[in-house]
């Protein structure tokens, strides 16, 4: 037998070397589901199927990389390079490139981010003379991407009785007219949105029998992770693609299934064996990833859900730890209690990093964690939330080479038409914009003529020079590289200069962020291709490449050892050391969304299960009495899912940081959050309360462990003491040592209390600098 079997459990062993025939593999959190999968891959690959005739889809780009790495390990050659392995929407973005004509659209369409997709709306919306309060953006486009992702086109949606009523009854009756608009514009661009890779997908499909055929000749075998969160259009396509060979097999847990409100079904799970006469299904009951403790904990959690399919879920690894419950006064002292945790753990037991990750409900909620690891010096990364590729200066360097790859992209040229600034004004852009609706043609066909839409003078000479500019550069990505074209738009487009003659902090960071991208490009560029048959460094495979990137995949290096913030969405089918489930609080926790629902609230439990399971050794649940949304202080209660954590497993006297009860939390505890929360023996539970803080008389002896533990630290690191709290006390005349650039001068202080900024003058590193204190690293000596 292969080494590489022998590994496995028999059920495991079973499923991965099944050969031909429909299979499905219905599975608890930790039980090899995923090992199994790319076993059975490497499997194939070894009993002599083509690496070409295998397609293996996944929810993230991280974790088909995963896969990826752990066939070429199992293989020792880099043959899984030639596989059909990622995301739905990569790998079929990258059929439409090869077919896209087919159905109109030039093969280099431009992909939409759901920026884009809401700008052009907001366009149309504003178009039609409608409220943009009533009909907003993001409610449209929640309408639309609903519509596509079930496979209903602006015809369909537009006859559908049900949902016209919906539409009048929310007071928006021409949504169905916007979809209809919307999808216009975008074919007219040249464009697809992330709902259109799937959904055009589709239509290729069904609209091209031999396109069809084509593929699913060539997938012989089809394999899915997470095969409960599938939506329909999902659903639907790979129904297609397997028909012929019926070589599908499927990995799913339905206790997992976290995805309803984008159209996800568990029902696909459900069906499969009808789907697929004959097919051979095999659970997996043994847990190889977390401790009995925090199985536990997960089987009773999803044992109260009353849709779900029986599991018995067990494990041979040790009891562990109890799970540490932690409560807090608001979430700042919610996210020092986390970072001195990490900091306390990493000594005592020698954790790196990278072992620990806190996993919250929301992107928003990263903020405290953030702050908090920041003063501790405890490198981090955010994976998702507000990343590089949103930011404005991002947006418009890629706008540039958008344009470029593919000048029918109306979106992206209006972004850059006149940015920097060249002498076209708004007047002559809505000119442009009515001469195209007009007759018909897209906008860059408009700017070819400027004459005829009746610009003159500076204006038309304006828009003449920027057009052969672009065409300048159209050329030029014929014959060279992304970088060497991004370079080149970099020297002429003037946005580099405007940047590095903006002299503020922001202005700085902004030059910093296109120097950080042009260096990413390069390195892509120079970076040897994992994708199989693209082997190309163009643009416009660098733009797909970055279009792509889903959330969860924004993270760089996956060794860097560093802590990594994320929501539970994006933690889906990974697993850490230690986690930090936090924010459990009702209506974050479950959110406000789902507390009227069964199915919702379901929903949320099987995500709390998701967060529970993604924990190998130590798991700590938090939650704050208080914390600001939207500008103002809330009082929450805790989760119900807290209540639900039985408590022989869970261990309240770890979050004995503090004495009693204090009076800052019984100014801080709402009546109806005292008449819910705790009983009575929790009334004496124990509060994290910082230093510093309202309540610091409440220190123990804990608390002076922990600090004591920090003075070991700083020791270590020299400026870890000197953090935000501290820069009130700096003035002008001071000396102060920075990590990086030594000994310097303060010459004066700007900026409110919370954005202070030093202008320092270090002589030996580099003179003169602008330094934000809330992200420097400084002391003062
Ligand atoms: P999830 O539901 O979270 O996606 P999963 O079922 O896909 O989980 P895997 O990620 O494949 O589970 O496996 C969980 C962990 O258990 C991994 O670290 C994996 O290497 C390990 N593992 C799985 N099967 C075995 C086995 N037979 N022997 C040893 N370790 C195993
Ligand atoms: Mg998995």
């Amino acid at each position: 037998m292969h080494d590489y079997l022998k590994e496995l459990n028999d059920n495991q062993r079973e499923a991965a070397s099944h050969m031909e025939g429909p299979l499905m593999i219905v599975a608890g959190a930790g039980s090899g589901k995923t090992k199994v999968l790319t076993t059975r891959i490497a499997h194939l690959l070894k009993q002599g199927v083509d690496a070409f005739n295998i397609l293996a889809l996944t929810f993230t780009n991280k974790a088909a990389a995963e896969m990826k790495e752990r066939i070429e390990k199992i293989l020792g050659n880099s043959e899984a390079r030639n596989l059909y392995i990622g995301t739905f929407h990569s790998v079929f973005a990258r059929i439409l490139r090869a077919e896209a004509h087919k159905i109109g659209y030039p093969n280099s369409f431009t992909i939409y981010d759901s920026d884009d997709a809401k700008s052009l709306l907001k366009t149309i919306i504003k178009d039609n003379n409608l409220d943009d309060k009533l009909y907003k953006p993001q409610y449209i486009y929640g309408r639309i991407s609903a519509a596509k992702n079930n496979l209903m086109g602006p015809i369909e949606y537009l006859q559908d009785k049900s949902i016209a009523q919906e539409d009048a009854r929310s007071g928006r009756p021409l949504t169905g007219q916007l979809y209809a608009q919307y999808a216009a514009r975008c074919f007219k661009n040249g464009a697809m949105d992330f709902d259109d890779l799937l959904f055009k997908m589709y239509e290729l499909l069904v609209k091209h029998p031999d396109v069809l055929a084509k593929y699913q000749h060539k997938f012989r075998f089809v394999l899915i992770d997470e095969y409960q969160d599938t939506n329909i259009a999902q659903y639907q396509i790979i129904k297609m693609l397997a028909a012929v060979h019926e070589n599908i097999c499927v990995v799913g847990d339905d206790a997992q299934s976290i995805y309803s409100f984008r159209g996800a079904t568990i029902e696909n799970i459900l069906k499969f064996q009808k789907d697929y006469e004959g097919a051979k299904v095999i659970k997996l009951e043994q847990n190889y990833r977390s401790t009995q403790n925090i199985l536990n904990v997960a089987n009773k959690v999803i044992g109260l859900n009353k849709n779900q399919i029986q599991k018995n879920l067990w494990t041979q690894n040790d009891t562990g730890e109890k799970l540490k419950l932690v409560r807090t006064l608001t979430d700042n002292d919610e996210g020092r209690f986390v970072a001195d945790a990490i900091m306390e753990q990493k000594l005592r037991y020698h954790y790196n990093n990278k072992d620990f990750a806190i996993l919250y409900r929301t992107n928003a909620q990263s903020r405290s964690f953030e702050e908090s690891l920041r003063r501790l010096n405890i490198p981090y990364r955010i994976f998702g939330g507000l990343s590089f590729y949103q930011r404005k200066e991002i947006k418009d360097f890629i706008a540039y080479l958008r344009v470029i790859a593919n000048p029918q992209d109306e979106e992206a040229l209006k972004r850059i038409i006149n940015y920097p600034v060249r002498g076209i004004g708004k007047t002559s852009i809505e000119r442009i914009i009515i001469i195209a609706n007009e007759t018909d043609k897209t906008f860059w066909e408009v700017l070819q003529t400027p004459h005829l839409a009746g610009l003159k003078g500076a204006a038309a000479a304006a828009i003449d020079n920027f057009v052969l500019m672009m065409k300048s550069f159209q050329a030029l990505m014929k014959t060279k590289d992304a970088y060497e074209v991004a370079f080149e738009v970099g020297k002429h487009t003037n946005l580099v200069k405007e940047l590095y003659n903006d002299k503020s902090v922001e202005g700085l960071a902004r030059y910093e962020n296109v120097q950080e991208l042009l260096n990413a490009i390069k390195e892509y560029t120079e970076t040897p291709d994992e994708e199989g048959e693209l082997t190309d460094k163009s643009l416009g495979t660098y733009l797909q490449n970055i279009t792509l990137l889903t959330d969860a995949d924004k993270d760089g290096d996956e060794n860097q050892d560093v802590v990594k913030l994320m929501t539970i969405h994006a933690a889906k089918g990974l697993e850490f050391p230690c986690v930090f489930a936090v924010g459990l609080e009702e209506n974050i926790f479950p959110s406000a969304m789902s507390l009227y629902d069964r199915d919702d609230l379901e929903e949320e439990r099987r995500l709390f299960y998701v967060v529970i399971t993604r924990a190998k050794h130590k798991l700590w649940i938090s939650f704050a009495n208080s914390r600001y949304r939207f500008g103002s202080l809330v009082q929450n209660e805790p989760s119900r899912f807290v209540d639900e954590v039985p408590p022989e497993y869970m261990d309240k006297s770890f979050a004995g940081l503090a004495g009693a009860r204090t009076g800052a939390i019984a100014r801080n505890t709402s009546a109806q959050q005292q008449q819910r929360s705790f009983t009575p023996k929790e009334k004496t539970e124990k509060v994290y309360v910082r230093p510093g803080s309202k309540a610091e008389e409440t220190t123990t002896a804990r608390e002076a462990a922990i600090q004591k533990v920090k003075a070991q630290v700083n020791t270590h690191i020299p400026s870890a003491n000197f953090t935000a709290s501290d820069p009130e006390d700096m003035e002008a005349g001071m000396k102060v040592e920075h990590q990086k650039f030594g000994i310097g001068t303060i010459m004066k202080m700007d900026g409110g209390a919370h954005n202070r900024i030093a202008t320092i003058q270090f002589p030996n590193g580099g003179g003169e600098k602008k330094i934000m204190l809330a992200y420097a690293k400084l002391m003062i000596i």
